[in-house]
């Protein structure tokens, strides 16, 4: 079986640990060994990072461009083997994973034309004689931690940009998916980038995302995860007033009027709640309806849910693979339990555990009706396949009810009502707004994140991405 080291320093170096890779649709799969860091691993890897930070802040920008471009093509060229790879060990349908691995290469290619697009500002003084330039400057090395939900494009979002600015990077991607984080520092590596530029360390968030949360050479910091750890992960960034960048949670909302074009209510609210299993910070988690289409409304999303098949990731005619490991799955069966007794939920589909050909983590996608705004259910993220059916009088109500959350990442409505669209657009308290489309599902060229408990700090992805990885300086000078 094929053993996967860590990148320090342009060395593939082996970690003191090792862990294996399961294949959640198949736990008798293992998709590799893959090594495990510690403190001092990680350390090597911030300084490897800090030696390369000044000549990379230096290099040309077409040198830049050339690699992220030829990165871009070599992930759109083995898009359907990294697609695999991921539907392997996250659990995502191949066609999923074929679809995220072409985002990343999309990613790639944006910031790759970005290189050739930096650009500062020369400005007027109010005093004769002097002239003021505005340029932005890289951070310097920049310590990436990311989930296991989106393997290839989280990573793919953090470092693209990153590069493109000129900063050196330490990632420590999440414990069950090292695969695609590995595949894409190896793609880096090959495509030209310097030794210490990208440095790759997998293995646990206490170990080795302690480490570099602790380094005081750690400009700045990126995170994307659950909103306990990203706490956590400002808390230590604050201690060494150093920039972060924190992406979080959801329970967002989707709003179904009345007018409503039931087609395409019930296909955004299928796809958005439970398309990759429902573990999607963007995911349709609340659903929101109004009366005179509520019965409507569920009964034929009952029917689509009826006719979707819960298998295995990778196999032909799958939509919904499997949950990513048992801890989730734990968490997923025990908010089910919580709606159906203290919350007192009426469970109108699903829930239940599936065995199939192979030992996986299968639940068949569970619906709850009657469900009211306090309950757990509602308030709680499940990060799971798990969705509710909350009914309200008008849109009105249905506003304040998406917006009665801690959460602000993405919010959609269902209409055909130009004065409700135009109004939700306005009003919704969400970094992302969509109409008649799934509160999951973005562009990979203009900015990424959320309000509230879902995000702080700048922005992700798009131009707006230079806000996080750069700094502004304002430079005098007598003429
Ligand atoms: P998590 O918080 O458990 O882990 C995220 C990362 O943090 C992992 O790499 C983990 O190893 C690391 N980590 C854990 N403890 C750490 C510590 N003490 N110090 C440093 N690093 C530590 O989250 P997860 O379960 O991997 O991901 C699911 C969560 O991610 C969900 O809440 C989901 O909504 C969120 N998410 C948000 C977005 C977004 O853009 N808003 C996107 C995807 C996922």
């Amino acid at each position: 079986m094929d053993t996967f080291s860590n990148l320090i320093g342009g060395e593939w170096t082996e970690g003191p640990g090792i862990t294996e890779n399961i294949n959640p649709s198949n736990t008798n799969d293992v998709i590799g060994r893959y090594a495990q860091g510690d403190a001092a691993q990680a350390n090597a890897a911030i300084a490897a990072a800090k030696a390369a930070a000044p000549s990379w802040a230096r290099t040309n920008v077409m040198v830049r461009h050339n690699i992220l471009k030829a990165a871009a093509a070599e992930i759109f060229a083995r898009a359907k083997e990294l697609g695999d790879l991921l539907a392997r060990e996250e659990g995502k349908t191949l066609a999923e994973g074929i679809g995220e691995a072409g985002r990343a290469g999309q990613i790639f290619d944006f910031f790759a034309g970005e290189c050739l697009r930096l650009a500062g500002e020369k400005v007027p003084s109010i005093r004769p004689g002097v002239e003021i330039e505005i340029t932005r400057e890289p951070m310097g090395v920049v310590g990436m931690i990311t989930p296991w939900n989106f393997p290839i494009a989280i990573p793919a979002w953090k470092i693209a940009p990153a590069l493109c600015y000129g900063n050196t990077i330490v990632i420590k991607p999440a414990e069950l998916v090292p695969g695609c984080a590995w595949a894409l520092a190896d793609i880096l590596k090959r495509a030209g980038l310097p030794d210490g530029v990208l440095n790759l360390v997998m293995g646990k968030g206490s170990v080795v995302g302690e480490a570099i949360l602790s380094s005081p050479d750690v400009d700045a910091v990126t995170f994307t995860g659950s909103v306990a750890t990203g706490k956590h992960v400002a808390m230590k960034c604050a201690e060494h007033m150093r920039k972060v960048q924190l992406e979080m949670g959801g329970k967002n909302p989707l709003v179904i009027l009345d007018d409503a074009d039931l087609d395409i209510a019930v296909d955004c609210a299928v796809n958005g709640a439970f398309f990759s299993t429902g573990q999607r910070c963007t995911a349709s988690s609340r659903l929101i309806v109004t009366e005179g289409i509520h019965d409507r409304f569920v009964e034929a999303t009952i029917a689509k849910l009826q006719s979707l098949s819960v298998d295995d990731a990778r196999k032909d005619g799958t939509h919904i693979g499997p949950v990513v490991d048992a801890k989730q799955l734990d968490t997923d069966m025990n908010y089910i339990e919580i709606g159906r007794g203290e919350d007192g939920a009426r469970l109108a589909w699903g829930g239940e555990r599936l065995n199939r050909a192979t030992p996986g983590f299968y639940l068949q996608p569970a619906l709850f009706t009657e469900t009211s705004n306090d309950m757990r259910i509602n308030r709680e993220e499940i990060f799971g396949p798990v969705a509710t059916v909350l009914r309200v009088k008008d849109y009105d109500e249905a506003l304040a009810v998406a917006n009665d959350t801690r959460f602000g990442l993405s919010s959609g409505i269902c209409t055909t009502s130009l004065k409700y669209a135009s109004h939700f657009k306005r009003n919704a308290e969400a970094g992302m707004v969509m109409v008649n489309l799934p509160t999951a599902g973005v562009d990979p060229h203009v900015p990424f994140g959320g309000r509230k408990g879902s995000s702080y700090g700048p922005r992700e992805q798009g131009r707006y991405a230079a806000e996080f990885y750069t700094t502004v300086k304002t430079a005098y000078q007598l003429a």
